[in-house]
């Protein structure tokens, strides 16, 4: 380890960083929907390079200042963009201020009381309490593989902070050649961090596919307007559920729900009122149904609730509850008022598909309108 052209090696690994960070730069600008964190996590890489070169200038000044400061502003920018791709609260305030505070330090023990192993110590503690932030943020709020490569890097990373920092201090001779791989610490020190960092961008980028496909995952079975399932995922789930009943005989019940009139309703208040109310019937049936149900917009003012595990007596006091909560929604201002009627049935012995449910839920619907809307029909 110690016969390694460390300088060379350190100048590789922040190469390699910088062409992830790029990727990840243009990850951000190729995903349609908007993610969160990339940017931050690709200016990083930068950010290092930056500290790396200045290191490599050998200047103790400039390194203390310039190269220790570039080297904290990358680490913070990792962590702000777990932050923000995790959706949890970040300030910079706080952290620009331990960094003034760790800077400022470093310039007093080299200039005023000049003092290798304290500036090791303060600036290793410094990192230290960044990378512990990090982690600790990724193992509270972070689940999947590719998050917890990058908790398993940061974590790592935090310990060999502490440990060379605790290290110089207590152990080490002073010195200031920062490259001379004298110390193996130092060489594990500059090692890690140059090959932790490049499983945190391995890590970032892999989060950041993974919340692409998710994005395109739930484009692909929601509904656009109201957020419930789109039709293909309902009729999907239903397949499943048909499913269970015939490998498992547990029964379910469907329900087809359609807005009463809802044509007037956009002739009287236009088309962008009848859409609003699409989106509050859906959140009022969504607030009635239990967490086990599924709701799917099966065409325009047309809905379908799967309830597994459901029979007919709880099924029809579920569709009238949700009967009621449409009828007395909360209205503001001018908000129309909506009714819907629902049609109920549950699947029977010897239907090998739910084409035939789905018939008799229709049916059941018709039944409602015919009988004067804003009611619960059934057909068994
Ligand atoms: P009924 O009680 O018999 O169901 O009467 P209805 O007026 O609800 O029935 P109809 O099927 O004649 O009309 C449904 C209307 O729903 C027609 C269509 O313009 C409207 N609609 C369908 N999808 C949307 C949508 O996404 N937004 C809005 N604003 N209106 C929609
Ligand atoms: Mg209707
Ligand atoms: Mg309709």
């Amino acid at each position: 380890m110690t016969s390694l052209d460390l300088r060379s090696f350190v100048f590789l690994a922040a190469l390699q960083c910088v062409v992830m960070g790029t990727v990840l730069l243009g990850l951000r600008n190729n995903a349609h929907v908007p993610i969160p964190g990339p940017r931050h996590w690709g200016v990083a890489p930068l950010l290092a390079l930056v500290s790396t070169i200045v290191y490599g200038l050998n200047g103790e000044l400039l390194s203390v200042t310039v190269g220790n400061g570039f080297l904290m502003g990358a680490t913070l920018a990792l962590l702000a963009g777990t932050k923000h791709f995790l959706g949890r609260p970040w300030r910079w305030r706080p952290w620009l201020t331990l960094m003034a505070v760790c800077l400022w330090s470093l310039i007093a023990f080299t200039v005023i009381w000049p003092d290798y192993r304290a500036r090791m110590l303060i600036f290793g503690m410094s990192m230290a309490v960044i990378c512990a932030a990090h982690t600790r943020t990724l193992a509270l709020y972070s689940r999947g593989l590719p998050s917890r490569l990058m908790l398993a890097a940061m974590g790592w990373q935090t310990f060999v902070l502490l440990a060379r920092a605790l290290s110089t201090y207590w152990i080490d001779s002073p010195s200031t050649g920062r490259f001379d791989g004298g110390s193996l610490f130092q060489a594990i020190y500059i090692g890690t961090y140059s090959f932790s960092i490049l499983v945190v961008l391995v890590g970032a980028q892999l989060m950041v596919n993974e919340r692409v496909r998710e994005k395109f995952e739930y484009l692909a079975t929601h509904d656009d307007l109201t957020g419930v399932l789109n039709r293909r995922a309902i009729v999907r789930q239903i397949d499943q559920e048909h499913q269970r009943w015939l490998n498992e005989g547990r029964g379910y019940a469907l329900m087809l729900l359609d807005l009463d009139l809802f044509k007037r309703i956009n002739d009287t208040f236009g088309h962008q009122v009848g859409d609003q109310t699409l989106i509050r019937v859906t959140k009022a049936l969504t607030q009635g149904l239990r967490n086990t149900d599924s709701l799917g917009r099966y065409g325009g003012e047309e809905f379908i609730a799967l309830l597994p595990d459901t029979d007919m007596s709880a099924a029809l006091s579920l569709a009238e509850r949700l009967r009621k909560m449409v009828e007395q929604m909360p209205r503001s201002g001018d908000e129309p008022a909506c009714t819907v009627s629902i049609g109920l049935t549950v699947v029977q012995g010897g239907e090998k598909t739910p084409g035939a449910v789905l018939l008799r839920a229709d049916r059941a619907l018709y039944k409602a309108k015919d009988a004067g809307r804003n009611l619960v029909a059934i057909v068994r």
